[in-house]
Formats: C-alpha cells, sequence, structure tokens
C-alpha cells in the first residue's frame, strides 16, 4: 500500500468521489484507511464505562486504499505513485506524472 499517514489523498470511488483529506491512521492488514472528513457512518452507542456518551455519534469508517490516490502537491490532484532510491539507500515515493519527491527528507 503506498498510502502513509498524513497523506493529502483524494477518493475517486463512492460516495465521498472527489473529496479530499488527511490520513489519520493506516492498516496494513485490510489495506485501509481512515480519511479525516471521508466516509463518515452513524454509530448508534451505550454507554459502556463511566464517561462514555450515548447516542449517535458520526465517526470516519476506513476506505479501502484503491479507492483513494494520493495527492501530489505540484500537480494538484491524485497521481499515481512509484519510488525512487535515494543516494542514501532508502527509497522515497514520487509522483509518476511530474516526478516530484512525496516523502519529505
Ligand atoms: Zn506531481
Amino acid at each position: 500500500m503506498k498510502i502513509k499517514k498524513n497523506d493529502t489523498v483524494v477518493v475517486v470511488a463512492g460516495n465521498d468521489k472527489s473529496a479530499r483529506g488527511r490520513v489519520k491512521k493506516v492498516f496494513p492488514a485490510t489495506g485501509r484507511a481512515i480519511v479525516e472528513g471521508v466516509n463518515f457512518v452513524k454509530r448508534h452507542t451505550k454507554p459502556r464505562k463511566q464517561g462514555d456518551k450515548s447516542g449517535i455519534l458520526e465517526m470516519e469508517a476506513p476506505v479501502h486504499h484503491s479507492n483513494l490516490m494520493v495527492v501530489c502537491a505540484k500537480c494538484d490532484k491524485g497521481v499515481r505513485v512509484g519510488t525512487r532510491r535515494l543516494a542514501d539507500g532508502h527509497r522515497a515515493r514520487v509522483c509518476k506524472s511530474c516526478g516530484e519527491m512525496l516523502d519529505k527528507a
């Protein structure tokens, strides 16, 4: 999965298509990610322990990475992601459209 925490991503399919948000959490095992402001679901909750709130709670549900694309700041759109090996041996993600580095040093 090419999406990492704190990436800005755009949704390319589904109800929130074309919405942008920051990645709050990734789940590599399921290939999903929670994106800020995307894919809200309502949860009806009862207080289970002291201090819990009851009622209908809206929260973001994980989105499958195939429905997301990383946004390149330079292209200002969702782009395909490649990797490039740096001089120090580390790998950095790059925008396949303009070649811009997506990971900061
Ligand atoms: Zn780009």
